[in-house]
């Protein structure tokens, strides 16, 4: 397990890193709180937290409740509290601003191991639940939820000079192939067009049934052009039923984020593209075009034109 260690005492933290280091774990010890939260912002992978009270740009409580507001629901980590004050009242508080435990300083140390075994085991089966709830299980892209938490994430950081754009892919006569030739083979093209969507390079997830959807930090432009990528190597695909090999395609709905979308009218516009790809005969690209709304105001918004953005 990769712990994140914060004791200002040079002493105490060559100590606590010389104990826990040959059980197995990785430290990654700091002075301070700055640094560690940079840290544990920057590594994911960091499952464990152990913590002076005592720090000096700020108190160890502190630090706690901002590790804890960073980990929120989205990711595992245990946060141990360590204080040379034995006082209930200090116990308490660490309690109630995040942390899960609470440990004398300098520790004990079949205690902090066995602390730090409680540690693994309740980040593990969080990690476990975590990936459960955000892993589509047939396809193993993002479910829904997760896909629009990372697209949420993504648009916060958004900006003309950031842009973001959004495909959503419908499987074209997906229906027949499960009547055809069974639901057991429409769940392997469902795997293969989700494998292509992997390969896109930002989030991708699918966002129910057979509508999958991808997010890249790129404007529309660009995002056609992989849009189109998308569509062919999806025609291309060889997937097979007996003896028969199947022809897949898909439509194609675009939309770039503009000043104002959320998440929710991003993906509204996208799908009135896909939508209109369908209607001009699927196996499509289209594009939602977008244009300012009320000038004088700056602001752009909104549905608009739709343009057909097929090519090949
Ligand atoms: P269109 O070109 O208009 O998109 O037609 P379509 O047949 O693809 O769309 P429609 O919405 O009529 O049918 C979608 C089908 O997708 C119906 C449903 O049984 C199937 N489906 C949804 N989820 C799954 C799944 O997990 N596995 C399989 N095999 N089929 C699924
Ligand atoms: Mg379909
Ligand atoms: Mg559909």
């Amino acid at each position: 397990m990769r712990i994140a260690l914060v004791e200002p005492g040079r002493t105490v933290r060559r100590i606590v890193t010389g104990i826990i280091e040959p059980w197995g774990h990785n430290v990654c010890a700091f002075t301070d709180a700055p640094q560690a939260l940079a840290c544990l912002e920057a590594q994911s992978d960091i499952r464990a937290l152990i913590t002076s009270a005592e720090l000096t740009t700020t108190s160890g409580i502190e630090l706690v409740k901002e590790a804890r507001r960073l980990a929120s629901a989205q990711r595992p980590l245990y946060i141990i509290l360590m204080s040379a004050s034995a006082e209930r009242s200090k116990m308490v508080e660490a309690l109630d601003n995040g942390a899960d435990d609470f440990m004398s300083k300098p520790p004990a140390l079949e205690e902090l191991r066995a602390r730090l075994r409680a540690a693994d085991r309740i980040t593990s089966m969080q990690a476990e639940l975590i990936a459960v709830a955000t892993t589509d299980f047939l396809t193993g892209l993002l479910t829904r939820r997760a896909f629009v938490s990372n697209v949420e994430k993504m648009l916060s950081k958004a900006s003309p000079d950031d842009p973001v754009s959004i495909l959503i892919c419908d499987l074209d006569h997906f229906k027949s192939i499960n009547d055809r030739h069974g639901h057991e083979v429409g769940d392997l093209v469902l795997r293969k067009v989700g494998d292509e969507l992997k390969l896109a390079g930002g989030p991708a997830g699918r966002l129910g049934g057979e509508e999958l959807a991808v997010a890249i930090e790129r404007n529309l432009d660009d995002a056609v052009g992989l849009a189109e990528r998308l569509r062919q190597s999806v025609m291309s695909l060889v997937i097979r039923a007996g003896n028969e090999v199947i022809g897949v395609t898909c439509s194609i709905g675009v939309a770039q984020w503009q000043p104002g979308d959320t998440v929710d009218t991003l993906l509204r516009r996208a799908d009135i593209s896909l939508y209109e790809a369908k209607h001009a005969g699927r196996n499509r690209v289209v594009a939602a075009k977008v244009f300012p709304l009320s000038s004088d105001r700056g602001e752009w918004r909104g549905v608009a034109r739709l343009s057909d953005r097929r090519t090949g």
